[in-house]
């Protein structure tokens, strides 16, 4: 099927989306136990913390039930997808509803590259060239991605029940035979969505905030990955941001390289809106969004549902913030800071976008010491992001600063007093990632009939924290002559 859904696109709001040139095929239970048939749809229902029911229905009339029980059951069901497969009925007028081989194969080194780095994101199961012909500007290879996902369910899917329960409400509710009323079928999608992605989640009285609360913590933890990574994701609109926490969509998207919290691939991203720094940012406006899609179901007075549902999102910032701060521990390291107390603590925002620090009590090792003055040098001398923490755990070794390039040895100097932890640096730290010239020159000579450089970008990319020995290449910036890098949807 072809799911439908909403969402805000570049902050403008497209009531109806949905996917274009996607297919879901279906859903794959982790262990199988009952003969699935093509057909056969699968759903499951956490019953309590250590029992879920999965319910395989094979026709309106036979479907098979059975409780799953383990001390850590998780329902474990993944979306098969088709992207490039051709119009459905939310294809726009004039698309083509197809995919072209380079941007299939952009998502296979991307959602590689992030899976090894320990990033939750959907996953590149397959690309298959059609053999046909794409018209873009050029004439391109066309090809099939199938994808694997968590589920697919988007910010932008709340977004359409919600549109729809609210044009329901509008035209005097009338009822429906088929129990989908639009009211029920929003409640039905929160049920759903926290049983399927957030089954451990803390439950209250109030399921939408339940969601609302778990999709925020898990896109504040995605988020803080792709930070500490570079990563720019680039087309953060509310459809491309799923309710499990996995990354999903990669079109524009391209790792940052000498740092820059401005820095922005997309070509038509023309005012900076996901830009690096801003993705923090971005991701909780998008949740905003999520929040007034679920306010109906929050309470029925309007006024506290808003009130209630700033709360939960509060704790965005407070979970993005320690995510953030414990990832560049890490990276710098050293221990993390000792955690403070689950609650609305007022965490500052130190994203490298962020204005100076406001100057709050600092705890006993405060990680801001060292990255605000850190910040500073590498957006001054744009130092490449990766290869400068990468770099970092032969210095710890040596305790060496001047191994540093000049201007970084005096800060390297007081970050050895620290006593940094040259295991933890290299576990932590990739050395290779999917760096942007790379990705072009496979997709080009793919484009071109000529698999190896991608075969070979694919393997360097499933290794990310193994030594560069023998494959520096890999792990070296672009030449500066190599000009600005421009990505396309
Ligand atoms: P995307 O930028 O890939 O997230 O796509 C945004 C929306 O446009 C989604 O609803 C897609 O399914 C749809 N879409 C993108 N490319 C095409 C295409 N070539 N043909 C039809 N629909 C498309
Ligand atoms: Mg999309
Ligand atoms: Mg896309």
């Amino acid at each position: 099927m072809a799911q439908a859904y909403a969402g805000h696109q570049f902050g403008h709001y497209s009531p109806v989306l949905g996917d274009g040139r996607a297919l879901l095929l279906g859903e794959i239970p982790a262990t199988p136990s009952t003969p699935a048939t093509p057909s056969a749809f699968v759903r499951e229902t956490v019953e309590s913390p250590d029992a879920f029911v999965r319910e395989t229905v094979e026709s309106p009339d036979a479907s098979v039930r059975e409780t799953v029980e383990s001390p850590d059951a998780l329902p474990s069901l993944t979306d098969l997808h088709l992207k490039g497969s051709g119009r459905t009925p939310f294809s726009r007028p004039g698309s083509d509803g197809l995919a072209a081989l380079g941007p299939m194969l952009r998502e296979v080194l991307v959602s590689a590259c992030l899976h090894a780095l320990g990033v939750p994101t959907s996953r590149a199961l397959a690309v298959v060239a059609t053999g046909g012909q794409v018209q873009r500007d050029r004439s391109l290879p066309g090809a099939v991605l199938a994808r694997t996902a968590a589920s697919h369910l988007r910010v932008g899917t709340v977004q359409y029940a919600a549109a729809l329960a609210a044009q329901h409400e509008a035209a005097g509710s009338p009822e429906r035979a088929d129990g989908l009323h639009p009211e029920t079928l929003l409640t039905r999608l929160v049920q759903h969505a926290l049983d399927r992605h957030h089954p451990h989640a803390p439950r209250t009285d109030v399921p939408a905030l339940d969601l609302l609360r778990a999709v925020a913590r898990a896109q504040a933890e995605l988020v803080a990955q792709w930070m500490l990574l570079g990563f720019v994701h680039g087309v953060m609109n509310t459809d491309n941001m799923t309710l499990s926490g996995e990354a999903i969509d990669f079109g524009p998207c391209a790792f940052m390289e000498a740092f820059d919290p401005d820095t922005v691939f997309s070509s038509i991203d023309h005012a900076g809106r996901y830009a690096y720094g801003n993705q923090p940012a971005i991701a909780r406006w998008n949740l905003a969004r999520l929040a007034e899609a679920l306010l109906p179901l929050i309470d029925p007075d309007q006024q506290r549902a808003v009130a209630a549902a700033e709360r939960v999102l509060d704790e965005f910032r407070v979970h993005h913030t320690a995510a953030w701060r414990r990832g560049l521990a890490a990276k710098l390291g050293l221990p993390a800071e000792p955690v403070p107390d689950d609650g609305p603590a007022p965490a500052e925002d130190t994203s490298p976008n962020a204005s100076a620090s406001t100057g709050t009590a600092a705890t006993v090792p405060d990680v801001t010491t060292l990255t605000d003055p850190l910040f500073a040098l590498l957006a001054e001398h744009r130092v490449d992001w990766t290869s400068f923490w990468a770099s970092l755990a032969d210095v710890a070794e040596s305790a060496d600063a001047t191994l540093l390039p000049d201007p970084l040895q005096d800060w390297g100097a007081d970050w050895l007093a620290h006593g940094p932890d040259a295991a933890l640096l290299r576990r932590t730290n990739p050395v290779v990632i999917a760096r942007n010239h790379l990705v072009e020159e496979a997709l080009d000579a793919a484009e071109a009939g000529d698999l190896t450089p991608f075969e070979n970008l694919l393997s360097q990319v499933r290794r990310p924290f193994s030594p560069p020995d023998g494959r520096e290449r890999y792990a070296e910036p672009a030449a500066p002559s190599s000009g600005r890098y421009v990505t396309y949807c």
